[in-house]
């Protein structure tokens, strides 16, 4: 129920409809019991300094920043914490004490929060990420967080792959990596531990479709960790081939909901209801899939 005392949190982002977002933090806020409420706050790209003031005049508690705000924000906030400036991205933004704007990335936290259930020693193995986008930028500052011994990056552009692997040069956490065009990855699958698709390749309608060829994915070694950071479909085409293949797999929907679970904690300052927004958003993606 909304009262006088409603707190505000929120995702801005343009477009922000299709946001899974305040269905996954409204569902805790109503299993918690607090005077809460997340909103879809669409910003257009040129009005995102003014929705900053006018977010800090109505007292916001805090809010998630998607596309095409994520690198934006950066330089309007008082405070980055070193994994945002090392993905170059925020994603959380919270008021603090001193009523100034501070942003973190808990996407890193939420990429590796599967892969810690698995009990690996990180500093043997050998990642392999496909794409190198947005998302990857979470994927290698994870894949460096966990300790992996080697991070490949493989791409189909060469001077996105380039500018890729020189902004990790001055990065404020250390990572070894190493960047490849597409045509190496036989060779580089062969070796991997986990294998990490960040491209969009397969998600929902491409059902079908998979970034790797039959004869690459059998490069894949037994118990390898197949990852893919899309949650619709799941399993997608690349996780039912790894399958195959004898591989442990993971789809995108838990770095979703850990995401969004180490974002509310910040705002709340307390556990958050885990399995809950799992829930929620299992329920929302029927939903939109129907
Ligand atoms: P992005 O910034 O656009 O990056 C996509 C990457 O995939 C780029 O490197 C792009 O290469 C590459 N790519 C696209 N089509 C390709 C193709 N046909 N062949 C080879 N490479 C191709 O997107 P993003 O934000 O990183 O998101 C990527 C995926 O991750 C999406 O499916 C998204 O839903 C998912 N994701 C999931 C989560 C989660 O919480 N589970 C979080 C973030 C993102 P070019 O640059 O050459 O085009």
């Amino acid at each position: 129920m909304i009262t006088g005392n409603t707190k505000l949190l929120g995702v801005i982002g343009h477009p922000v409809e299709h946001s899974l977002s305040p269905a996954m933090h409204n569902g805790a806020i109503a299993h918690l019991g607090i005077d809460y409420v997340y909103l879809p706050l669409p910003v257009k790209p040129e009005d995102l300094e003014v929705a900053l003031n006018g977010f800090a005049a109505i007292g916001l508690k805090g809010f998630n920043v998607t596309i095409p705000h994520k690198q934006a924000i950066l330089p309007l906030l008082t405070e980055v914490s070193q994994i945002a400036q090392a993905v170059g991205a925020v994603n959380t933004v919270w008021r603090t004490e001193d009523l100034l704007w501070a942003g973190t990335n808990t996407d890193v936290e939420g990429f590796i929060a599967p892969l810690k259930t698995y009990k690996r020693d990180w500093s043997q193995k050998i990642a392999v990420i496909l794409g190198n986008g947005g998302a990857a930028r979470a994927a290698v500052a994870g894949c460096a967080q966990l300790g992996c011994a080697e991070i490949h990056i493989t791409g189909r552009n060469q001077l996105k792959l380039q500018q890729f692997s020189n902004s990790w040069n001055n990065s404020p956490i250390s990572v070894n990596l190493h960047v490849h065009s597409w045509e190496k990855l036989p060779e580089l699958i062969a070796h991997a531990d986990l294998l990490v698709n960040t491209t969009p390749i397969g998600m929902y309608p491409q059902v079908e479709q998979s970034p790797l060829s039959a004869g690459e994915i059998a490069q894949l070694p037994v118990g390898a960790i197949a990852y893919d950071l899309i949650y619709t479909p799941s399993p997608t085409q690349f996780l039912q081939q790894a399958q195959k293949q004898g591989a442990v797999t993971i789809d995108g929907l838990e770095m979703l909901v850990q995401q969004g679970a180490a974002a509310l904690k910040i705002w709340l300052q307390q556990p958050v209801p885990v399995e809950i927004m799992r829930q929620a958003l299992h329920q929302q993606l029927g939903t939109v899939l129907r």
